[in-house]
């Protein structure tokens, strides 16, 4: 059977590694949006709350509705809220990232229906990612809001394009200046200095200059950051293992899976394993784009992965039905295998579907 195992020491090892490396002032909003990116969102918040993270980050407030019923009290910001469920948000504590002046005016609606003031917020620029966030031109807008007393600014942020380019980087260069530029208007126009952040993982390590008074670290606290230098001090905390389902040998010239997507060029043993692209593990890695560990050898998969199950050629590599594989983990680690299948960790980690067990380790 395959699982995904998660090991919340080499967790608590990536935070430490992490916070050594930040500005002594600057505080950790730990992301972990989509299931602490495919691990566990639970037992990942609970163990950085108990490491002593100040906040932690979600994408949707569906994410962080369900973080406060498993019992997650620190603050709790939602990136991406939708104005649909602001109500629910305000139930649950949670922190709205307001990004537009449509987000801005429902978040009002909601807080004065809900009889609320005082409420936590925190403002997304738009500084050339061109996602979300309030344009630059907007500052004045948005500094007029904020007298009013429904709500209490926590921070002001930006997100960049590509952190992990290495300096000096125009277009990075360009977003800072203009964050710069807004960070001082707010803080000519409002008597108390708000708290600002801009960088991502890959972002602390290569703009240490501005850790500012946050950073949103998501993936270096899963084991990756973006970069052969930086990856040194991390390791992936998880590691996606599975057992051979069954062997079969084939003849050359025999062809393997769905649409005879691949061909026997010798004899050779073929294994199957039960994992898919229904679980995460795309049609990308099929022809050989991805492979596995079979008693710490490299195996290929062959033809077109299915839904439940892939196959890999196994040759003379000695193993039975019920060995164990590796298919991330020690020896392959998931930035490798992605960029080989031409994406990156963050799609292959998040993609990995429930129908695999998570087991910790801790
Ligand atoms: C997901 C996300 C992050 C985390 O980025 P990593 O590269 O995983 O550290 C930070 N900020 C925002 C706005 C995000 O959406």
């Amino acid at each position: 059977m395959t699982i995904l195992q998660i090991d919340l020491n080499k967790l608590e090892k990536n935070y430490h590694s992490l916070r050594k490396r930040l500005n002594p002032h600057s505080k950790m909003i730990g992301v972990i949006k989509a299931n602490a990116y495919g691990g566990v969102s639970g037992p990942i918040a609970e163990r950085l709350v108990e490491m002593g993270i100040e906040a932690l980050a979600v994408a949707y407030t569906e994410e962080g509705v369900q973080l406060r019923k498993l019992g997650i009290k620190i603050p709790l910001l939602v990136f991406y809220p939708q104005v649909q469920n602001f109500r629910p948000l305000i139930h649950n504590d949670l922190e709205p990232v307001l990004y537009s002046k449509l987000s801005w005016v429902k978040f009002k609606e909601a807080l004065v229906e809900e009889k609320q003031s005082d409420y936590p917020i925190h403002i997304k620029y738009n500084t050339g990612l061109n996602r979300i966030g309030f344009h630059p031109e907007e500052t004045d807008w948005v500094l007029e809001q904020l007298k009013d007393s429904s709500f209490k600014l926590k921070t002001i942020y930006s997100h960049l394009a590509q952190t992990e380019v290495p300096k000096p980087n125009e277009d990075t260069e360009n977003q800072i200046s203009l964050f710069h530029q807004i960070m001082q208007k707010h803080n000519r126009a409002l008597k108390h200095k708000p708290e600002y952040h801009l960088l991502n993982t890959s972002g602390v390590f290569n703009y240490p200059e501005f850790h500012l008074d946050w950073v949103r670290i998501g993936i270096g606290l899963y084991g990756f950051a973006n970069h052969p230098k930086w990856n040194k001090t991390l390791n992936p905390i998880a590691q996606l293992k599975t057992k051979i389902t069954q062997i079969h040998k084939v003849k050359s010239g025999e062809t393997v899976g769905y649409n005879c997507g691949w061909r026997a060029k010798k004899d050779t043993r073929i294994a199957v394993l039960p994992i898919g692209h229904a679980d995460g593990y795309s049609r990308q890695y099929g022809h050989g784009k991805g492979w596995v560990l079979v008693n710490g050898k490299k195996a290929n998969v062959i033809g077109n992965v299915c839904m439940d199950m892939v196959m890999v050629d196994i040759g003379k590599i000695p193993c039975d039905e019920e060995s164990e594989v590796v298919m991330i983990g020690s020896g392959i680690r998931a930035d490798e295998l992605a960029e080989n299948a031409g994406t990156i960790s963050y799609e292959l980690l998040s993609s990995l579907g429930n129908r695999i067990p998570r087991v910790l380790k801790t």
